[in-house]
Formats: C-alpha cells, sequence, structure tokens
C-alpha cells in the first residue's frame, strides 16, 4: 500500500505533468468503486485546467483552476499514468482524463479500493472539508517528541498502532512504522501510555529520518506499488526489518520475530527493542 513515500513522490510526478494542462475529456469505465466514480463524467470538468498537485497525508489533490480538485487516494493497490490514451486500456484501469497534450491521466486500481473524486477546495493551497480530520504531517515541525509524547498519555494500546493512527500522525503505515520502531529501539508491542518522552524524541526523529530517505528513493514499490512513470522506487532494498521474519537482525543478529498487531503483522527484534 502506498504510504507517505510513495504518494509524495506521485504527487511530485503529476505536479510536474499535470500543472498547466487542460481537461479535454474524461471516459469512466468502471462505475462501481468504494467511491463512485460517475461524479466525475458529470462534474463538467473538461475545459477547467490542473493548476497544482498536494500531497496531505496518503491524499493527493490535483487542483483545478475554480476552487474544485480531484482528490485521490490509492487504497491497496491504485495506481496512476500520464501517457498516450491509445495504449490499449489495461483490465483494471477505470477512468481516463484526456488531456490538451494529447496524452491521459489513467488511473487503474485492481482492488477498487482507490479514491478519485472531484472535491471542493474552499481557497487556493486550502485543504478540501473530506481532510479535515487528518493528523500532523510528519515532516512539518508540528510533528515533535512532545507532540506524540501528549498524544500517547491515556491512549490505550500499542505504540505501533499509535504511530499508524492518522488522526494522530497521517501517512506512516506498517513499514515505515515498522522501521521507525526498530530504528528508534522500542517494542512496538509497548503499551503507548508507557513511553518515555526521550523514546517519543527517537521514534519522531526516526520516522522523519527514514520518511525522507525514502522519498530521495522514490518509495519502497512492495507488491503494487510504481510510481507515475512506471519505475520502482528503491527504498525496499533499504528496509531493514519489515518483512524479516526468521533472519538475523542486522544489528544485535538475534531472530527477528513477528506478531500481529492491529491486524498487520509486525516484525521487531528481541534484542534490540524494548
Ligand atoms: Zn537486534
Amino acid at each position: 500500500m502506498p504510504e507517505l513515500p510513495e504518494a509524495e513522490n506521485i504527487g511530485r510526478a503529476l505536479n510536474r505533468v499535470l500543472t498547466g494542462r487542460r481537461i479535454t475529456a474524461v471516459e469512466v469505465f468502471t462505475p462501481a468503486m468504494r467511491e463512485p466514480l460517475l461524479p466525475l463524467l458529470e462534474a463538467g470538468l473538461p475545459g477547467h485546467c490542473f493548476t497544482g498537485v498536494r500531497r496531505r497525508g496518503r491524499y493527493l489533490v490535483a487542483e483545478l483552476d475554480d476552487r474544485r480538485g480531484l482528490l485521490m487516494h490509492f487504497g491497496m493497490s491504485g495506481v496512476v499514468r500520464v501517457e498516450d490514451p491509445a495504449i490499449p486500456k489495461r483490465k483494471h484501469e477505470h477512468v481516463f482524463i484526456h488531456l490538451d497534450d494529447g496524452r491521459a491521466f489513467r488511473f487503474e486500481c485492481t482492488r477498487r479500493f482507490s479514491i478519485l473524486k472531484v472535491c471542493r477546495v474552499p481557497e487556493p493551497g486550502a485543504w478540501p472539508e473530506e481532510l479535515a480530520a487528518l493528523g500532523v504531517e510528519p515532516l512539518t515541525a508540528a510533528f515533535s517528541g512532545e507532540m506524540f509524547f501528549a498524544a500517547s498519555r491515556g491512549r490505550r494500546g500499542c505504540v505501533k498502532n499509535l504511530l499508524m493512527d492518522n488522526r494522530v500522525v497521517v501517512g506512516i503505515g506498517n513499514i515505515y512504522a515498522t522501521e521507525t520502531l526498530f530504528a528508534a529501539g522500542v517494542d512496538p508491542r509497548r503499551e503507548a501510555e508507557t513511553l518515555l518522552p526521550e523514546e517519543c524524541g527517537r521514534i519522531v526523529r526516526e520516522a522523519r529520518r527514514i520518511l525522507r530517505r525514502a522519498i530521495e528513493l522514490g518509495g519502497s514499490s512492495i507488491s503494487d506499488f510504481l510510481n507515475v512513470d512506471g519505475t520502482e522506487g528503491k527504498f525496499a532494498q533499504e528496509l531493514r526489518i519489515y518483512g524479516r521474519r526468521g533472519e538475523r537482525c542486522p544489528v544485535c543478529g538475534k531472530t527477528i520475530e513477528m506478531v500481529r498487531l492491529g491486524g498487520r503483522s509486525s516484525c521487531y527484534c528481541p534484542g534490540c527493542q524494548r
């Protein structure tokens, strides 16, 4: 599933190719998705220009010139491409948005949990109301050790679930939460309430470092994720613990174990994480 670094890279790539482009036509091939796609046909999009693409958490907003935007979320398996519409439609491509440079924004999703819908943008650069409940962005100053410590007080449940809670901090999913807690030396099963301020500081620092590095490398490309141009991200090669159950810890040599937390598998090192 795309997490923040993947969404950031898709957003940057879309910003480059969509900004200034005018929509000439919209085609919808699959009306039945988690979020129905037919409204895209009725929204009167042709004639409007894209003014920029921005990311919030794992969402992207491709802003239009009339205080509206296209709100996107890639769910488990969403892929977007901007390419020649004459390339034959792939089986799970659901929408083509044709552009004035002769290319098309093509939206593919095998499991139909992605979102592509028209949203209102209250003013240029503002976020649509659909995103109002989201927590802080992890790469901004709002995400600090103090803030994370405060969020952990009175909180039931483990630290991994807190780190993956989008109402607290956005965009950190299973991959980056697993890597962050390993780097910070904190056991993912720890009750959030038992965290010490210095541990929260380490978690925040490591999360930022890992997310920045993953953005730099184009994301992780695990399973279905590809960048807009079809290339794969390189961060998967730097994952130290995610998906490595049964292997030796790269730091202490102990065998990496796995537990299920919040329905997700979580690898951890019993030697390095407390
Ligand atoms: Zn270890």
